[in-house]
């Protein structure tokens, strides 16, 4: 009988979302911990993004600029953007879930691919949409599986270039050939939350695509190599129609002061984010090199992370590399609700934490043992 149920329900789809899981951040019982399972950057914010929040302390009474003008002319000024299409959010995650409230009613559709950011499921499920996925090729998007799938109530498309937690990525005429095939009611997302990350001629995170259409969306974040994942702060580089959209579902001061005035000098500092950058690089081929010479499987990453793949024998596989590697406080994390339960995400660590890992990594596998 329906009229037992005796508390407030929740609208179609919410109770059918797995909620998010984070990586974990290890036992402080432990001693020093690495956490490597949540792809922050190892080397904190640019200093003077710090100051920035610093400085914000001195003025917490007051609410936020809700239009954070300072900050979306600083995003403007360092990519040549008009300020006007910028949308500010708590965390590029906030403005997903805005773009699936704004476009996604109950029974619409919407298309992410097989080993895709697990958070679009979630903001189409919270919208009453109906996921759909599209299978991936070498763990890598496949535009034709995803165009196959879109339909006259596919709403939108979301692509995480590059993808969390593969670290493969599209190359720009394959997203051009993907956008070409979508109708122009349907909303591409461009989820470019490791972009300065990628150093191939062939990628573009999308600021150009979304200049010459109506229908595509760039996210960005401050999680990622700027260091500043506490403050939860993206943004979103929109055509006018979109942007138009957001603002008017957006929280009035959806973003916060010390968010604005730290993002602002971290997008200014583009030698820090440079060398972050540079960093990475480095050790993104080093790490890949170590893992490959210990005969492990690793995804091909353009992102500050790698997929390593455990080998299918008893004692080897990847719940026992994960407790072996977090008894020797390096946290990684497990990836079985993206389709790969026998790998592990790494994020690039410290030179410390991703010698330790090669090291504890060589120990797990017995290798010259
Ligand atoms: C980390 C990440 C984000 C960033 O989320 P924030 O809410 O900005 O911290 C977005 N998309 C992907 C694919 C990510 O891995």
């Amino acid at each position: 009988m329906t009229d037992s149920i005796s508390y407030p329900q929740p609208g179609a789809g919410i109770l059918t979302i797995n909620p998010y899981v984070g990586g974990k951040s290890g036992d402080p019982d432990q001693g020093k911990v690495f956490k490597l399972s949540s792809n922050e950057t190892p080397l904190g914010p640019s200093p003077a993004a710090r100051q920035a929040f610093i400085e914000a302390a001195a003025s917490l009474e007051l609410y936020p600029d809700g239009g954070a003008y300072r900050l979306r002319e600083a995003i403007a000024r360092r990519y040549g953007l008009n300020m006007d299409r910028i949308v500010c959010g708590a965390g590029s995650d906030e403005i997903l879930s805005l773009l699936a409230q704004a476009y996604i009613s109950p029974g619409d559709e919407a298309i992410y691919s097989e080993h895709g950011f697990l958070m679009y499921k979630i903001a189409i499920l919270s919208n009453g949409g109906v996921p759909v996925v599209a299978p991936e090729t070498d763990a890598t998007a496949n535009v034709d599986a995803i165009l196959e799938r879109v339909g006259p109530h596919t709403k939108i498309v979301f692509l995480a270039n590059p993808n969390n937690p593969t670290g493969t990525y599209l190359a720009h005429d394959e997203v051009r050939r993907l956008h070409e095939g979508l109708p122009p009611t349907t909303l591409l997302v461009l989820d470019a939350a490791y972009a300065e990350y990628v150093r191939r001629n062939d990628y573009e995170a999308g600021i150009e695509m979304v200049a010459n259409a109506d229908n595509v969306v760039m996210t960005r974040t401050f999680s990622k190599i700027h260091g500043l994942a506490a403050l939860r702060l993206g943004w979103a580089y929109c055509p006018e129609n979109i942007a138009a959209v957001l603002n008017r579902v957006r929280g009035p001061f959806n973003v916060s002061a010390p968010a604005i005035a730290a993002g602002a000098a971290a997008i200014t500092d583009t030698a820090f984010a440079e060398q972050a950058a540079d960093f990475n690089d480095h050790w993104l081929a080093r790490l890949t090199k170590g893992l490959q010479a210990l005969g492990l499987e690793v995804t091909p990453s353009v992102g500050n992370f790698l997929l390593i793949h455990f080998p299918d024998a008893d004692g080897k596989r990847a719940p026992e590399a994960e407790a072996f590697l977090t008894s020797r406080g390096l946290i990684l994390r497990r990836v079985d609700n993206y389709g790969f339960p026998n790998a592990l995400r790494m994020s690039v660590g410290t030179e410390e934490a991703n010698r330790k890992l090669l090291a504890a990594l060589e120990q797990f596998l017995g290798v010259g043992a």
